[in-house]
């Protein structure tokens, strides 16, 4: 290959998020030599940050639903690092507000009892739905793996049907699984919805990190650079080079090429194929299938600085009804589908509900003393959609919706700054900017996930559009681990040969 600069690594990972961070990490570990590029001046795609008269912002509007007792912490740990990441576990875990409603979350189970009291009392849930609701509840804690197997070709509405029609559960359910998947809720899986919440009710830490959500794949590369890996940031990767029909190398933007025994990927699969190595070398039925792929919803994110701490909870799903139509008592089904209908075609819907997360309630240090920052987000359809409604009228709608359920906010709001779906897209480098790239609908859950060994040889996928099972960040972190393992046997079995001098750990 020619031009390229010294030395040869065994593995170039592409991309710092949570699933680059966690592969280079877990690869170095290992023993071999690898080489992180990130395209950004800093690390963390989706959980990076920035920083802001004297607030660390996060990028996204993250919490993590298994905290250290989720493939994070286990990365964390298989690479020694589980001390240097703090997960907190709050009490005022979270609160469901707006549209008449104002339910608390709190960690302690405890406390569900005084949950499932309010609820019953503000959603007017009759007696008669008890039934189906303690099965479907029952479902979400115990659901052997065979049944939950024969859930994951069909939808999370076929499923909600078979135990409650009630428009206000339905509602709610719509409301967290889109939040979940972000996509609507009745084209999901509801294997994967029902394996993800038993998940997060058997870990019991739906947390968030000191430090902020980049904490963790700062974490992450400094283990890697720990093990001898170099990391490379403003390094955007062109081309993935190919040499007789099999991954060598990357040639950068600003020309520079690297040679590497195994190229990994953790941009989307269609950005890999179709851009960064070209359709051609790729077999025309994975051509199509990578096509094919159906990807999350992007988002708005308003990143709101207020002068005072105004909230307790560490998050809160805010509701609301921009056209004054939507009563969560008497949606049809029709009405609560036709929510996430618009939210695809960027129409504003007649349920809004911002996912609205507050770090500094964990980690005071993120905001300046006495301050508070809230990250509000909604799902926005990809910047290839021509959304019904412009953007500024959404962010007005989102602003409205916050200040109706949550007015004692307005008298402290410092600024608002707003993170739009084309600000993602260029940030994550995933062309469309979808939150989750390759989502979790039937057809592409479990077994039926893109493998991470492409077909080309030398060519790997990582991150949250390949492997593994699992929320957004979760989902990212547990392909990592399943890459690392798959990189570990290749070059054991000499499928990919070890010539650059790298060792591995045994
Ligand atoms: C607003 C928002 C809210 C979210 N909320 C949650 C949540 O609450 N909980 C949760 O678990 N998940 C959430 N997610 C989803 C979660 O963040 C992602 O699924 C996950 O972090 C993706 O990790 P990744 O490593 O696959 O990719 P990313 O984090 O997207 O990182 C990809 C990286 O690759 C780099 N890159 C891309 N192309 C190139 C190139 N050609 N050359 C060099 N570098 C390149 C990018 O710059 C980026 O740093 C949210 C995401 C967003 C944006």
């Amino acid at each position: 290959m020619k031009g390229v600069v010294e030395p040869i690594f065994d593995v170039i990972v592409i991309g710092t998020g949570i699933g680059g961070s966690s592969l280079a990490a877990l690869s170095a570990r290992a023993g071999l030599k690898t080489l992180v590029l990130e395209k950004n001046p800093r690390v963390g795609g989706s959980c990076s940050y920035y920083e802001k008269d004297g607030f660390q912002i996060d990028f996204g509007t993250h919490l993590f639903s298994r905290g250290n007792r989720g493939p994070i912490g286990e990365v964390l740990k298989r690479v020694e690092a589980a001390s240097r990441v703090k997960f907190v576990h709050p009490t005022r875990l979270s609160r469901i507000v707006g549209l008449g409603l104002d339910i608390p979350f709190y960690t302690s189970l405890l406390a569900t009892p005084l949950t499932l009291y309010r609820s019953h009392r503000q959603l007017g849930i009759p007696f008669r739905e008890f039934p189906g609701l303690l099965k479907m509840m029952s479902d979400f804690f115990w659901m052997p793996e065979n049944k939950i197997a024969e859930w994951k070709d069909r939808t999370v509405e076929e499923f909600v049907f078979t135990r409650t029609r009630h428009p206000a559960i339905l509602s709610l359910i719509g409301v967290m699984i889109t939040l979940y998947f972000v996509y609507p809720y009745w084209k999901c899986s509801a294997g994967e919805a029902i394996w993800c919440t038993q998940r997060i009710i058997k870990a019991r830490r739906f947390s968030y990190p000191r430090g902020g959500a980049a904490i963790i794949p700062r974490t992450m590369l400094e283990a890697a650079q720990g093990h001898g890996a170099t990391l490379l940031t403003q390094a955007r990767v062109r081309k993935i080079l190919l040499e007789k029909g099999a991954a060598r190398g990357v040639e950068l933007a600003d020309g520079r090429k690297f040679q590497g025994r195994a190229v990994v990927s953790t941009s989307s699969l269609k950005d890999t194929v179709f851009n960064l190595v070209g359709p051609e070398p790729f077999p025309a039925e994975f051509r199509k299938k990578v096509e094919g792929l159906k990807e999350s919803l992007n988002a708005i994110q308003i990143k709101l600085a207020l002068g005072r701490k105004v909230i307790k909870e560490t998050s809160m799903i805010v509701l609301g009804s921009p056209s004054g139509n939507y009563r969560l008592q008497t949606a049809s089904p029709a009405q609560v589908r036709k929510v996430s209908e618009d939210l695809e075609a960027g129409k504003i819907p007649e349920l809004l509900f911002l996912y609205t997360v507050v770090p500094s309630n964990i980690d005071p240090g993120l905001a300046p003393p006495g301050k508070q920052l809230l990250n509000v987000a909604t799902a926005f359809p990809h910047t290839s959609t021509r959304p019904q409604d412009p953007p500024e009228a959404w962010v007005e709608a989102m602003m409205k919706t916050l200040l109706k359920a949550v007015p004692e906010i307005e008298p402290h709001i410092l600024w608002k700054e707003v993170i739009g779906a084309q600000a993602i897209e260029s940030w994550i480098g995933k062309p469309g900017g979808p939150l989750i790239s390759t989502v979790q609908v039937p057809g592409q859950v479990g077994q039926d996930r893109p493998a991470i060994r492409s077909p080309i040889p030398g060519l790997y996928f990582a991150g949250d559009g390949a492997g593994a099972r699992g929320i957004g960040t979760e989902l990212a972190a547990q392909s990592a681990i399943e890459c690392a393992e798959i990189l570990d046997s290749d070059f054991r079995n000499g499928s990919i040969s070890l010539r650059t001098g790298g060792k591995m750990l045994s």
